[in-house]
C-alpha cells in the first residue's frame, strides 16, 4: 500500500480530498514505479484538488502535477531501480494519477533523470513553476535578450513562476524589475535579486494608448489579461515578452498588434506541459547550473500531504508566496 491525497466526488457532486492508504493494485498502468519523495503545489493543483476547471476527468483521483523521487521498479531499459527522477506536466495529476502520493506509476517517456547537482527536494522547490521560468529565460535569450539590452520585467513576481524568474534573471546579470500586488513582498523580492519593485496597480489598468514609453528590454509574464497588453506597450524596440500565465485572466481585452508592427516586439508562447524531452533535459541542466540554490531555499515553505486541501484554496486566492514543497512521507 501507499499513502496519497485522494480526491473523491460524492453523489451530490461535492468534491472532497483526504489522505488515505491505497492498495498498490489501484496504481494506473505505466512502465516505471517511483518512490515519491517530494511534490509541490502549482496553481493547477489548486484547481484539481477542488475539482475545478474541468481538469480532472475521473474520480477518485490522486492530484499532483509534479514529483521527484527514486525508481522502485522499471520495465523500461532507460531507467533502473535507484535512479533519481523528476516528472513535471504531461497532464500527470490531471488525467493520470500524480505526485501527491508516496508511490506513482507512470510512462518512462514522461520522466527526466535528475541532474546530479540537484536533490529531489530542490527539484520540487523548482517544479513546473521553476522549469517554466527557465524555459522563458531560454526563449528570451533565443529572441536576442542580453543583460546589456536593459531592464527585464517579471509579473506576478511573488508567485512561484515569478520568484524563480527573478532569482534566475538576477543571477544571469539582468537588472530585474518585479511587479507585485503585495507591498509586504518587496523585501522578499529584493532578497531574490529584484532591483526595482513595481506596484501591480501601475500596470493592471487597461488604457487605450497604442504605445507607452519604452521601458523593458524583455519580460516574463505570469499574469496575462490587461497587464500583458500594458507590458507589450512598454517593451523597447526589438524586445520580447514570454507569455506564461493567466493569473489575471486569459483574455487580453486591450490587446493591439501595434507593439509588434511599430516596435518589432515579439510575444513568445511558453508551454511546459507537453515540452519535448530534449528541451526538458536542457532546461533542467541550465537550472542546475544557473539557479542560485540559496535563493531557491529562501522561496520554500515545506508542508505535508494533509495540508494540501487548505493550501489549494490559498493558491487559488493568490495568497501563496514563493514555492511550496510537499514532503509526502512527513
Ligand atoms: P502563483 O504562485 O499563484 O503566482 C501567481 C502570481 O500572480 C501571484 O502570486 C500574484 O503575484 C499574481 N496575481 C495573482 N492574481 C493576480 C491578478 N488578479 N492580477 C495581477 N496579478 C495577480 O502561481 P504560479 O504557479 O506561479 O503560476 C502563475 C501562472 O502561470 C498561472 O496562471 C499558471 O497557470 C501559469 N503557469 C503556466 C505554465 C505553462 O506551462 N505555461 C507553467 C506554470 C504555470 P503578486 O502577489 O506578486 O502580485
Amino acid at each position: 500500500t501507499f499513502q496519497a491525497l485522494l480526491v473523491e466526488k460524492g453523489g451530490d457532486g461535492a468534491v472532497s480530498a483526504s489522505v488515505q492508504e491505497i492498495d498498490d493494485a489501484r496504481l494506473p498502468d505505466g512502465d516505471v514505479t517511483v518512490a515519491v519523495e517530494y511534490s509541490t503545489l502549482n496553481y493547477k493543483d489548486g484547481l484539481c484538488i477542488n475539482g475545478k476547471g474541468g481538469l480532472v476527468r475521473s474520480f477518485p483521483h490522486v492530484p499532483g502535477v509534479d514529483f521527484a523521487g527514486t525508481v522502485e521498479a522499471s520495465e523500461d531499459p532507460r531507467y533502473r531501480q535507484g535512479d533519481r527522477v523528476v516528472l513535471t506536466g504531461w497532464r500527470v495529476g490531471e488525467i493520470w494519477w500524480g505526485g501527491f502520493a508516496t508511490r506513482a506509476k507512470v510512462k518512462a517517456d514522461w520522466l527526466v533523470p535528475l541532474p546530479d547537482e540537484l536533490s529531489t527536494r530542490q527539484a520540487m522547490a523548482i517544479g513546473t513553476a521553476g522549469l517554466t521560468s527557465m524555459l522563458s529565460v531560454m526563449a528570451l535569450e533565443k529572441a536576442g535578450l542580453s543583460p546589456l539590452k536593459g531592464e527585464v520585467l517579471v509579473t506576478g513576481a511573488a508567485g512561484g513562476v515569478g520568484s524563480v524568474g527573478v532569482a534566475l534573471l538576477a543571477r544571469l546579470g539582468y537588472s530585474v524589475a518585479a511587479v507585485t500586488g503585495r507591498p509586504d513582498a518587496a523585501g522578499y523580492l529584493k532578497q531574490l535579486g529584484a532591483e526595482t519593485i513595481v506596484d501591480r496597480s501601475e500596470l493592471s489598468e487597461a488604457n487605450s494608448r497604442p504605445l507607452e514609453s519604452e521601458r523593458w528590454a524583455g519580460a516574463i509574464d505570469a499574469v496575462g489579461g490587461d497587464m500583458l497588453a500594458r507590458v507589450l506597450k512598454q517593451t523597447k524596440y526589438g524586445g520580447a515578452v514570454a507569455a506564461v500565465g493567466l493569473a489575471a485572466g486569459a483574455a487580453v481585452p486591450s490587446f493591439t498588434v501595434i507593439p509588434f508592427l511599430l516596435r518589432g516586439v515579439s510575444l513568445l508562447g511558453i508551454d511546459s506541459v507537453m515540452r519535448p524531452y530534449d528541451q526538458r533535459v536542457d532546461a533542467w541542466n541550465r537550472i542546475a547550473a544557473d539557479l542560485p540554490m540559496e535563493k531557491l531555499e529562501a522561496m520554500v515553505v515545506e508542508h505535508r500531504l494533509s495540508d494540501l486541501p487548505e493550501l489549494a484554496n490559498r493558491i487559488l486566492e493568490g495568497k501563496v508566496k514563493g514555492r511550496v514543497v510537499i514532503d509526502v512521507n512527513a
